[in-house]
């Protein structure tokens, strides 16, 4: 079985969790193997060190949640992220950090570590993990659940517009200078860079790098989840005119969406790759 992952402190309740295989059911299991190897000791199953590790995929409120829930359970579970923001937050699971070498080094990882099932949390724009996760589960044939948010969808009071990825949102900014909230996170930021005609506000997990790809941009350094109140205090003192932001779902970064719906502001929606 699975030695306990260091770093894994034993709570009350991982004591306590109840056995579900009975040690008259796992005997008459291993029977028949005894009766060929009569002298090769049985691997002994301790009572919980058998529990196999999860594997959360994540960088997403969502799998620090699932985490928290997991240590509380007792359940040992490792959360990998990808190593994109410079200080993450601390985590009661062991974390690793880093790419695994595409759906081949994830697939390696999974049999390496023995890693019993992997859950992948990851923010509903990491399409190239997601897809790796599958490859990889499939080629090491372990069972996986994808947690999926429910996308955020327009109300009455909403004056959408949709485009389908980064390049139609930077095609429906190429008109008059405007106030723009640019909020798709860091990755993507220098697609955005010959719009001079805009002033950005963009907000970021980490300070900006020096190479930082809009100079001109305010930038607000800050974590979710966010406030209703908060956003609506930004976006006015901004002068907010227009919203950018990918369709993320979730509650954690949904307040600028209410705050624009408050404000009358119009939102360039990105769709879900
Ligand atoms: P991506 O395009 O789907 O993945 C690119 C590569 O990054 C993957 O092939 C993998 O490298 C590595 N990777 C991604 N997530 C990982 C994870 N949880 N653990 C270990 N390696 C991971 O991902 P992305 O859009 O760059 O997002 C990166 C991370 O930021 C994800 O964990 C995601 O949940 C989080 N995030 C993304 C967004 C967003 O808008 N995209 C927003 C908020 C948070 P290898 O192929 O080498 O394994």
């Amino acid at each position: 079985g699975h030695g306990r992952l260091p770093g894994w402190s034993t709570s009350a309740r991982w004591r306590g969790l109840p056995k579900t295989t009975s040690a008259r059911s796992s005997a008459s299991l291993l029977a028949p193997a005894r009766s060929f190897r009569p002298f090769s000791p049985m691997p002994m199953i301790d009572s919980h060190s058998d529990i196999p590790t999860t594997l959360i995929l994540g960088g997403t409120t969502e799998a620090s949640r699932l985490a928290q829930a997991m240590a509380e359970a007792g359940w040992p579970a490792l959360l990998s992220y990808a190593g994109r923001v410079a200080t993450p937050r601390a985590q009661p699971v062991p974390v690793r950090v880093g790419g695994f070498g595409g759906a081949e080094g994830l697939a390696t990882f999974l049999r390496d570590k023995r890693i019993g099932q992997v859950i992948d949390a990851t923010h509903p724009f990491a399409a190239q993990i997601s897809r790796n996760a599958v490859r990889a589960c499939t080629m090491a044939d372990v069972p996986l659940c994808a947690f999926e948010r429910a996308a955020w969808t327009a109300g009455p009071q909403d004056d959408w517009t949709h485009v389908p990825d980064i390049t139609g949102a930077v095609a429906a900014l190429d008109g008059p200078g405007k106030r723009v909230f640019l909020a798709i996170g860091r990755q993507h930021l220098a697609s955005f860079s010959h719009l001079a005609q805009h002033r950005f506000l963009v907000r970021l997990v980490d300070a900006p790098a020096p190479e930082f790809p809009l100079p001109d941009a305010q930038i607000v350094v800050a974590r979710g989840p966010f406030r209703l109140e908060d956003d609506l205090d930004l976006m006015r003192a901004h002068g907010t005119e227009l919203l950018v932001t990918k369709n993320a779902g979730g509650t954690g970064a949904e307040a600028k969406i209410l705050a624009a719906r408050t404000l009358g502001i119009p939102v360039v929606m990105i769709d879900r790759p």
